[in-house]
């Protein structure tokens, strides 16, 4: 018997939400061709009318379970309407499109997923009902009176590993109880399957702890520091020499196209983009190297070797991969 838990993306707006259910299958699976199509009452998931509720989910990817172990598995869907067309909600199916038709750029990903745990309704680790001293000492900090939510920070970590996630570092962030990690670098679909799973990991392994994690981009206004997903991305002739005419190029293009890549980098992104706290103002665009207030850093050493990525900073941390990374691929490259 195996138990796979099959994970989807709901209709929740203005930002979906995980969903999974847990299928036992009896016998083993070794491709995705043992996974068999299943059903779930989309009337409940914002993805569907009361009276025609079937939806169908289509299994894309999996990986080994790593909460629960042995044979279990977490299966990564797309969702379908009930007669196998695309559904209105399934942004993965465009981004699948995307990725074939330009796969000879060999675009690459790295996403620099931020968020905040919540015990209750104050950021873990904050007094109750009040606040902590001002941000400062801890980013990237150590000890007890710095940084909160470790143990789960590293159980996450140590799960994604564990199920073959591309998870390629973490670290604590500015504002107390913020916390960030990376996935990739991958190819768009890899890294936006991943990312996703290793979200839903996320919920799943602080729910054992009795604490919340929020991707909302403000978690609490004021002088305190938001949660973006920092996209990170290459194509083949970024990472060639002479790459940065490229990029530079490529940044060219993504200031004409600011508006369409703001209208998918995720929900309440005007509350973070302020101009403050390591951020471009939403109305403005700016490419700069080495430069944390701007839309668009080149890294310090991408400009120092002539080659490299761009790291687009815009994105917030409530983004939807399959979106981000398909517009970034059609912009650069169409
Ligand atoms: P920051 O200095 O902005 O905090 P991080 O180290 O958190 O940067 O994240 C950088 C991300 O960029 C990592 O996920 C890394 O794997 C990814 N990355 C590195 N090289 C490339 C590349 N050529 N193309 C795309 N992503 C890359
Ligand atoms: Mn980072
Ligand atoms: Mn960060
Ligand atoms: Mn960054």
């Amino acid at each position: 018997m195996v138990k796979a838990e099959y994970i989807w993306i709901d209709g929740h707006k203005p930002t979906a939400k995980l969903r999974s259910k847990t299928k036992v299958i009896d016998g083993s699976v070794s491709s995705l061709s043992d996974l068999p199509l299943w059903g779930f009452d989309g009337s409940s998931t914002m993805q569907a009318e009361g009276n025609d509720s079937d939806c169908m989910l289509k299994p894309v990817c999996y990986i080994p379970d790593p909460v629960r172990g042995g044979d279990s598995i977490l299966v990564m869907n797309e969702v379908m309407n009930a007669d196998g067309s695309i559904h209105t909600s399934n942004t993965r199916a465009h981004l699948s499109e995307i990725a074939e038709k330009y796969k000879d750029e060999e675009t690459w990903f790295g996403i620099e997923q931020e968020y905040t745990f919540f015990q209750g309704r104050s950021p873990l680790g904050w007094p109750d009902g009040g606040y902590p001293a001002p941000q400062g000492p801890f980013y990237c900090g150590v000890g007890a009176d710095e940084v909160f939510g470790r143990d789960i920070v590293e159980d996450h970590m140590e799960a994604c590993i564990q199920a073959g996630i591309g998870i390629s570092g973490v670290n604590a962030e500015v504002m107390p109880g913020q916390w960030e990690f990376q996935v990739g670098p991958l190819g768009p679909l890899a890294v936006s399957d991943q990312l996703w799973l290793s979200r839903w990991l996320l919920y799943r392994i602080a729910e054992d702890y009795g604490v919340n994690a929020t991707l909302h981009p403000k978690p609490v206004s004021g002088d305190w520091n938001g949660a973006g997903a920092h996209t990170n991305f290459s194509t083949k002739s970024m990472r060639e020499n002479g790459g940065l005419k490229v990029i530079e190029a490529a940044c060219e293009s993504l200031g004409s196209n600011h508006d369409a890549h703001i209208s998918v980098y995720g929900a309440h992104n005007e509350e973070r983009l302020t101009g403050l706290h390591e951020t471009c103002s939403i109305k403005e665009f700016r490419y700069g190297v080495s430069d944390r207030g701007a839309s668009i850093r080149i890294p310090m050493a991408t400009a120092n070797d002539g080659h490299g990525y761009l790291e687009d900073r815009r994105p917030s941390a409530n983004m939807d991969p399959y979106q981000v990374c398909a517009i970034l691929i059609e912009t650069c490259c169409g």
